[in-house]
């Protein structure tokens, strides 16, 4: 019998081809603006209906939330033929549309002590640039990370290596350590943070965080090293890698009202936290993926390589 990780990871590598083979055939028509004006694709409602079907059907009891639901979906018919026809080329038997909503819809659980939580892509906005993005699935028990699985499925294996092979999966267990593998489920190595890097990280889009803040930091740092500007939580996986020592999501000044999303954080922070780093809000809080779909107790994000680092941006926040 397969192990949960296993039955995890072999979800989220299926959920990978399909993204892979809808980045190569994207059509303008199979991406939408959701009410948030955030943009959503074909590939979201396919990854997050491959997901939950394996996730549902493995474990029939588990409450899963997820980021998408169908809404959107039924009010776009031509959207939803896309996603049928992708669905069906990588789950293996023809599916009608109806049962292909309700599979998307088991991701539409209740957030509790005990759930996973999954973003069938994160970095939809770079996914369409056809530059990072990742699939992210994690489980929560008990309140805390038990289980991340992050799928980069364009991150070079090392980033100052483009050619070192592309596309990467980190892994992590609760107590077990953060594991790198290839997409064909390789095992690559143990990863860890880096004490000798002196660099950041932080969104490609400039208003999911606040860079002249972050500049600032950096510079206090003595971070000599322009920031790795990237989407998704590929930022996370460069972290627990050792390419980078920080990763900073301070608010934007614009958007004091933004919380931020427990798919968006949740698998990436086991995967450091594994890897030897720590992951905070900007105030340094521990953060509460158990107050709803938003982190409404947090504000921002602060990871970094270890505790020292921590302690020393908690100082210079005290400035
Ligand atoms: P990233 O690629 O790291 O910038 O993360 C992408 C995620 O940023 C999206 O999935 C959104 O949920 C989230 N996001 C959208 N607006 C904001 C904002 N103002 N501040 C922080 N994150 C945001
Ligand atoms: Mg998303």
């Amino acid at each position: 019998m397969l192990s949960k990780k296993q039955i995890a990871i072999d979800a989220v590598l299926k959920a990978v081809r399909l993204c892979q083979q809808v980045q190569t055939e994207l059509v303008p028509a199979d991406s939408l603006q959701k009410a948030d004006r955030s943009p959503v694709t074909v590939a979201d409602f396919g990854a997050q209906t491959l997901i939950c079907k394996a996730i549902g059907d493995a474990f029939p009891k588990t409450v899963i939330v997820a980021e998408e639901d169908t809404e959107s979906l039924k009010a776009n018919p031509a959207l939803l033929d896309r996603v049928v026809h992708y669905v069906n080329r990588f789950s293996g038997s023809p599916t009608p549309s109806k049962k292909i909503c309700e599979w998307i819809h088991r991701g539409t659980g209740a957030v509790s002590e005990n759930f996973w939580t999954l973003d069938p892509i994160d970095g939809t906005k770079g996914f369409l640039r056809r530059e990072q993005y990742a699939i992210a699935l994690a489980e929560i028990i008990d309140g805390d990370v038990a289980l991340g699985i992050l799928a980069c499925p364009n991150l070079p294996h090392r980033l100052d290596a483009p050619e070192s092979g592309r596309g990467c999966l980190f892994v992590a267990v609760r107590g077990e350590g953060s594991a790198m593998y290839t997409l064909t489920g390789t095992f690559i190595a143990q990863v860890h943070v880096g004490q000798e890097t002196h660099r950041l990280a932080e969104s490609f889009e400039s208003t999911h965080g606040d860079s002249d803040r972050h500049a600032k930091i950096a510079h206090h740092l003595q971070m000599g090293r322009p920031p790795v500007q990237m989407d998704s939580q590929a930022k996370y996986g460069l972290l627990a890698r050792g390419e980078v020592s920080l990763y900073l999501r301070l608010p934007n000044p614009a958007f004091p009202d933004y919380r931020e999303c427990i798919w968006d954080h949740a698998a990436g922070t086991i995967i450091v936290e594994e890897a030897g780093g720590t992951v905070t809000d900007a105030n340094g809080a521990p953060l509460n993926f158990c107050a709803g779909r938003r982190m409404v107790e947090n504000r921002g994000i602060i990871a970094t390589n270890g505790k020292r680092q921590l302690q020393t941006l908690e100082t210079i926040r005290r400035l």
